[in-house]
């Protein structure tokens, strides 16, 4: 069903490692939507301060004056377990504290209003997504509810899920998740219409290397359909980005640090948090010039930091992450069945393409073939999830009518057997929506009950895979092995969401399982409660900005009576009034806690008393 006229648009987010981005269709094309500072993206960054909750470029300014509650890469976080080595390698470089909590989940400690506050990456993304629809609503004029998100196209399922339970805790309806490069392309596909034309099939190579994560897709687009985008295939490593070269660069200060100064600077959370992002700026930098460097005053016990960094320096340490990323891309053609000569287009996607090394091993893989960098890098994942947004909420413009997306599963998919041996039923790069079955037997004698364990992975030990869910079916009647068949069917959702159903031929029992991550999402009970924490975080925030807006009134107030009195004669009002004003001063410095109320009743005395005389 279409949407009427009152209906907010639905709108399209790239939920970034280190930059989110929201774009709506409006007026016949694509709007990237500014935030309240006028910045097309907003640091996925949450902090907590002493009496408040800051997200986006206000967290990010005071991130390293306040580094143990600034919290960032909540993406590299979401939907892992605590003790994945991913996890525990970030750990050691974050400034802010992870813990385990329960059922292995990790949970991130701040400190707020003068306790301690654990956080899920899912509650600490809903605050980004939230700020996304605010922006969103502020550009539309009404309530946002739909959305699609968009997702690193090699995220797993439980990653997938957490995601859109983060997208559900900030109050959206999360219409479709999509691959971030296939968005891409959909932007690419609107943006280059024309081009399309002069072959029959164009096959694309979107590359896309963000801030946490990286992605490759190989789609091919077809002529005259100017919408139908199949992908082919899909590869990527959802941690490596441009953090991990930062996180280099930081290394290599320290060590340069410690050859001169004999002293270990990382125990110091702040300095690491300054030396991080000037490795970030000075990374930028390399991007356009050859040599930069990076002066850091006092940076740790009282020792000014200045260091040349080359960007020959930057390749050299950065090396094995470049060279990972063509070799994956090299086992993803691999996968779609397409040589380098075949492909049309090489897309570049994400920030980090805009380094110069990765463009030119790029531009060598394919045989110096022109890269298309027309696209802006951190828009336009953004730009191809509205379009999808735009279609799904049923825009009637061709554009959107037209749009097909065959996308494909990025993962194996399958259940463990006897021996823990992983039997795949749907192979990964299989083109979804897709049902598949497979049929299975009893392994032992009168074997009464069958436990299915559902796993995604390329292992061949199943529990060297994720285990995505288990369940099991029983009251199988007693018979031999092997002579019991059941079929476990696999149907995987445009969404990319799984559903596993056994069936026991004989009898027709069954029994399913929606793998929306049942032992790792969260239960409905507890997304309602974090729905209501977002709500009563969001009251917190309009309340405090109200308590600004009063305290500020009131100093405002004491400023302008100031001027006034100042060219008033001397008279016992005069002194009544001037002591007012100290009394009014006086009393805000001590009333940090005084409530928006008593802010007002003070500017209301202050002003009955001064402005009887005007
Ligand atoms: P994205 O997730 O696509 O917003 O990409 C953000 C990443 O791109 C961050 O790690 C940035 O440091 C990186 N980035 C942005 N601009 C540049 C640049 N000019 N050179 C190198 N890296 C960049």
């Amino acid at each position: 069903m279409g949407k009427t006229g009152d209906d907010a648009p639905a709108i399209g987010i790239d939920l970034g490692t280190t930059y989110s981005c929201v774009a709506v269709w409006k007026n016949d094309r694509i709007e990237i939507i500014p935030n309240a500072q006028g910045y097309r993206t907003t640091p996925s960054c949450v902090a907590f301060v002493d009496a408040a909750r800051l997200i986006g470029d206000g967290a990010k300014n005071q991130a390293t004056i306040n580094p143990a509650n600034t919290i960032f890469d909540a993406k590299r976080l979401i939907g892992r377990r605590f003790s994945d080595s991913k996890v525990q390698e970030d750990k050691k470089l974050w400034p802010f504290k992870v813990i385990e909590g329960p059922s292995d989940t990790p949970k991130i400690v701040v400190s707020y209003k003068g306790k301690a506050k654990e956080f899920l990456a899912e509650e600490i993304s809903s605050m980004v997504l939230g700020r996304m629809k605010e922006i969103a609503e502020s550009y539309v004029g009404k309530p946002v509810k739909d959305a699609v998100i968009t997702v690193p196209a090699y995220f797993n399922d439980p990653q997938r899920q957490a995601t859109k339970d983060a997208g559900t805790i900030a109050g959206l309806n999360v219409i479709s998740m999509i691959n971030e490069p296939t968005a891409a392309a959909i932007a690419y596909g609107l943006e280059e219409p024309f081009k399309m034309k002069e072959k029959k099939k164009k096959n694309v190579v979107v590359f896309d290397l963000g801030g946490g994560t990286f992605d490759v897709s190989i789609l091919t687009m077809v002529e005259g359909e100017f919408g139908t985008f199949e992908v082919k295939a899909v590869a990527g490593d959802t941690h490596l980005g441009g953090e991990d070269f930062d996180n280099r660069m930081v290394d290599h200060c320290v060590k340069e640090f410690k050859r001169k100064w004999k002293k270990d600077l990382t125990p110091n959370k702040k300095a690491l948090g300054r030396l991080r992002c000037a490795c970030e700026k000075a990374k930028r930098i390399l991007s356009s010039d050859t040599l930069t460097s990076i002066e850091l005053d006092c940076l740790h016990e009282g020792i000014d930091f200045s260091m040349k960094f080359s960007r020959a320096k930057f390749e050299d340490i950065n090396m094995e992450y470049f060279d990972r990323c063509i070799k994956t891309l090299e086992a993803c053609l691999s996968d779609a069945k397409m040589k380098k000569p075949e492909v049309n287009e090489v897309i570049l996607v994400g920030g980090s393409t805009r380094i110069p090394k990765v463009q030119c091993m790029l531009q060598k893989l394919f045989y110096q073939k022109e890269l298309y960098k027309s696209l802006n890098p951190d828009e336009a994942v953004a730009y191809g999830a509205a379009v999808m947004a735009a279609k799904l909420s049923g825009n009637s413009d061709k554009r959107c009518r037209d749009l097909v997306l065959l996308d494909v599963t990025p993962l194996s998919l399958g259940i463990e057997v006897r021996g823990k041996s992983f039997s795949i039923v749907i192979p990964r790069n299989t083109p979804i929506p897709m049902k598949k079955s497979k049929n299975y037997f009893t392994s032992r004698d009168n074997q009464t009950c069958i436990d299915i364990m559902v796993y995604q992975g390329e292992r061949a030990k199943s529990t060297d895979n994720h285990l995505l869910g288990k369940f099991s079916i029983s009251g199988i009647p007693p018979a031999p092995k092997r002579v019991v068949t059941c079929i476990v069917y696999f149907e995987i959702d445009a969404s990319g969401i799984l559903t596993v159903t056994a069936e026991i031929l004989s009898t027709g029992k069954m029994n399913k399982l929606m793998i929306t991550n049942e032992n790792r999402s969260l239960s409905k009970e507890k997304i309602e409660k974090m729905v209501k924490d977002a709500e009563d975080y969001k009251h917190e925030d309009q309340e405090y900005k109200k308590k600004v807006e009063a305290f500020n009134a009131l100093e405002d107030c004491i400023y302008d009576m100031k001027n006034k009195i100042m060219n008033m004669g001397y008279s016992e009002r005069l002194k009544i009034m001037e002591r007012t004003i100290a009394d009014t001063t006086k009393w805000i410095e001590h009333h940090e806690d005084a409530s928006v109320d008593e802010v007002q009743a003070m500017k209301e005395y202050l002003e009955s008393i001064c402005m009887q005389e005007f």
